[in-house]
């Protein structure tokens, strides 16, 4: 089984940790968002609690009847703007293809842009649909860094990747012709490797 997605996030938050079992604040768990894949698939969104680290996580992938779904995984403890924001992060994922592309090794160059280009698209499209202004963009970043502190991320992740999310806000593009725009750059590396061989 293909594992896509926050897999950072997963991965570490699922391991073994001295954290103790406090009791963690919860949340009201956000509706779903209506997501639609390349291929134009609707995606369904499922929930699951579970792990010793009390963070929120997503998960895009197939399940074994091909359907597409983004797995929601201890919302309760994260804010609502940081629940919507990985629900179209990992949405974001089945909009670009990553979910039907071989994953890249993990923590490599392509793996941190397919990252990076998911965190884009979701903070255009919370931006420009869900009227994020800078008070929930900061409660998004502020849970963002509250969760990969626990998990154990270095500063420096921590920080690209808000940065990152922060360009994008400012960005004149809107999620839809970014989406297009990364279709047209992968076609693009894709012809350039087919000239070479
Ligand atoms: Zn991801």
């Amino acid at each position: 089984m293909k594992f896509l997605a926050i897999s950072l996030f997963i991965a570490l938050a699922f391991n073994n940790s001295a954290c103790a079992q406090e009791k963690a604040k919860q949340y009201e768990i956000a509706k779903p968002p209506s997501c639609v894949n390349n291929l134009g698939e609707p995606v369904e969104f499922r929930e699951r609690v579970g792990g010793r680290l009390q963070v929120a996580a997503g998960m895009a992938n197939r399940d074994g009847k091909k359907q597409p779904f983004v797995l929601r995984m201890n919302y309760a403890f994260s804010p609502p703007e940081f629940q919507s924001f990985i629900d179209h992060h990992e949405c974001a994922h089945h909009q670009t293809g990553d979910v039907d592309r071989p994953h890249p090794p993990r923590n490599g160059p392509e793996h941190l842009m397919n990252e990076s280009i998911s965190d884009c698209i979701a903070i255009m499209f919370l931006r420009d649909e869900q009227a994020y202004d800078e008070t929930k963009l900061n409660a998004v970043e502020n849970a963002m860094r509250k969760d990969m502190v626990k998990i154990g991320f270095p500063e420096i992740s921590i920080s690209s990747r808000i940065s990152n999310m922060k360009n994008c806000y400012k960005k004149e593009d809107g999620s839809a012709e970014f989406i297009k725009i990364i279709e047209q750059r992968r076609a693009e590396i894709i012809k350039k490797l087919a000239f070479v061989e």
